[in-house]
């Protein structure tokens, strides 16, 4: 599942937000400050963020700041400013797009999808849909979504991405240097088994027998291929 972070606060146009957001599937958490905002993007895996440029406490200029400082989160401003240079400024610190206010929520809601494409496209493949062993794991990967036998499965966006590389390209065995670079791109500045965490992760939420795995296969010496069955 997807996880939205929408800030703003006003109540009504948080509240329509909300509702536009639930309606196709996301998650959607909610904050009316940007001191709130940053607690709640510390407790929550979020996958994109809605920012009120005007907000109490916290700027959304000093928050959408705060977030770039330790994350790629996606970041769509919300900006009653209409001269250009408040969405100048909201690019330049870190924002990947932004809406005018009044905005209809229906483009709102297609800036957002846009955007989660946008910004989780190297690990979303050209088909939506996989499905393996009979239907016993489903990946979605337009919606994040991972059911095992029929239930959702939690995954962080980061398992996601190091799963979707895998899945994408079954059969091809992956270093674990190969698979940081996939996943994350070049900016990546964890170590290398790090990536071994990822795979335990996705195997405990996965595979039957995470010892004994079907689906997330190690090629000792290498690294990691997915050898599931279509
Ligand atoms: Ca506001």
């Amino acid at each position: 599942m997807i996880n939205i972070l929408v800030v703003e606060d006003e109540k009504n146009i948080r509240d329509v937000i909300k509702a536009y957001l639930s309606k196709e599937g996301y998650k959607v958490f909610t904050a009316q400050d940007g001191e709130r905002a940053l607690e709640v993007f510390e407790d929550q895996d979020i996958h994109l963020v809605i920012l009120d440029l005007m907000l109490p406490k916290l700027s959304g200029e000093e928050v959408c700041t705060y977030l770039r400082a330790k994350s790629d989160v996606p970041i769509i401003m919300l900006t009653a400013k209409v001269d250009e240079d408040a969405k100048i400024e909201g690019l330049a610190i870190g924002a990947d797009d932004y809406v005018t206010k009044p905005f209809s929520p229906r483009v709102l809601v297609s800036r957002v999808k846009a955007l989660l494409r946008r910004s989780y496209r190297d690990s979303n493949p050209l088909a939506e849909k996989f499905i393996f062993n009979n239907g016993d794991l489903v990946v979605d990967a337009d919606k994040m979504l991972v059911m095992k036998n029929g239930q959702n499965v939690d995954m962080t966006a980061s398992e996601f991405k190091v799963l979707m590389v895998l899945l994408s390209n079954p059969g091809q065995v992956f270093s674990r240097e190969q698979l940081i670079q996939s996943a994350f791109g070049h900016d990546y500045d964890g170590f290398d088994r790090t990536i071994d965490t990822y795979i335990k992760n996705i195997r405990r939420k996965i595979e039957e027998n995470p010892k004994r795995p079907k689906y997330i296969l190690t090629i000792y010496g290498i690294g990691y291929k997915y050898g599931g069955s279509k």
